[in-house]
């Protein structure tokens, strides 16, 4: 006979609309990995490794200058795992680290961090891992620990990234730390106009995939500080030149067969995903509580570009 669950699992999979543009979940904790599983979403978009190490709640250089670089890496694999296995065999691609130092100044032995005017334009994601080359080294020996466990659903994504030698540098660390770049999906995260406009160059350096972060593109497309609430209301995803610089990087990238993506929260709203299935977006990350909306709406617009070729039979 089978278990209440169960039968509540047959029915959301009878009902869950099958739709061409993968739905994903942001996972932000490892706790989280049974509630982002139960949506059936078809992978996760975006796991961030920050939470994980803040949730340690001591800086990562106590760890390191204090010999207990073995027991960090262990933390990451631990938190990594945990989502994976949830998933397996769907992508899980995983964010390397993206604080700023004013979160870092906060934990235990964080006293060190330099104290920075604009911390959203200075030391953090990809600038801060190629910086700190020893942690960037201990991420990438968590990653080395988990591909050799078997885990080929796991995806690497960095943040922040501005200019195709910081792709070329990380990729090149990868190696040099034994990970098969071959073989594991590797890709960045499109969040700073930059990268948005050059990204044949990143496409010519070998990416696998894209993941729109537009939480920070729009404040950098709009110089509109994401946490000043002074300015909020200037604060729009949806600002023609967001959308814009959205457009040109999924276009380029279906040329070139690479999948696109977005992390950011304007993923998680049904009308800025409709847009974004307009525009060929091959999937969407939201979050977990909107995956179901997110989906149904996803499944509405593929169905209506269906029938208006059809009908203008252009299929
Ligand atoms: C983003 O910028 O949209 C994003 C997902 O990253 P974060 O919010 O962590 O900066
Ligand atoms: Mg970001």
């Amino acid at each position: 006979k089978p278990s209440e669950e169960a039968k509540v699992t047959a029915v959301a999979v009878a009902t869950k609309p099958i739709t061409a543009t993968e739905v994903k979940v942001n996972v932000s904790i490892p706790e989280a990995a049974e509630r982002a599983k139960a949506t059936m979403a078809d992978g996760v978009g975006l796991l961030r490794i920050e939470h994980m190490i803040l949730g340690l709640n001591t800086h990562p250089q106590v760890y390191i200058k204090g010999g207990r670089s073995d027991e960090y890496v262990n933390e990451l694999v631990k938190g990594i795992r945990t989502v994976a296995d949830a998933f397996y065999p769907k992508p899980v691609w995983v964010r390397t680290l993206d604080a700023p130092t004013d979160e870092f100044r906060a934990m235990k032995g964080g006293e060190g961090e330099p104290y920075e005017h604009n911390p959203m334009l200075g030391m953090r994601g990809i600038r801060r891992d190629l910086r700190e080359t020893e942690h960037f080294k201990l991420e990438m020996a968590a990653f080395k620990k988990l591909f050799d466990l078997g885990y080929d659903n796991i995806g690497i994504m960095l943040p922040l990234v501005q200019h195709p030698v910081e792709l070329k540098r990380a990729k090149q660390m990868m190696l040099e730390c034994g990970i098969d770049i071959e073989k594991v999906d590797v890709g960045i995260m499109v969040e700073i106009p930059a990268s948005a406009l050059i990204i044949d160059d990143f496409i010519k350096e070998g990416i696998d995939f894209v993941s729109f972060g537009t939480n920070d593109l729009t404040q950098y497309t709009l110089a509109v500080d994401r946490n000043n609430e002074l300015v909020a209301d200037l604060y729009n995803e949806l600002h023609p030149a967001v959308l814009k610089l959205i457009e040109y990087v999924i276009e380029r990238c279906n040329k070139a067969g690479v999948k696109t993506s977005i992390c950011g929260q304007a993923g998680s709203r049904p009308e800025v995903a409709r847009r974004l299935v307009g525009m060929g977006i091959t999937s969407i990350s939201a979050n977990i509580d909107a995956v179901e909306a997110v989906r149904e709406m996803v499944a509405r617009t593929e169905h209506e570009i269906i029938l208006d070729a059809a009908r203008k039979r252009v299929v």
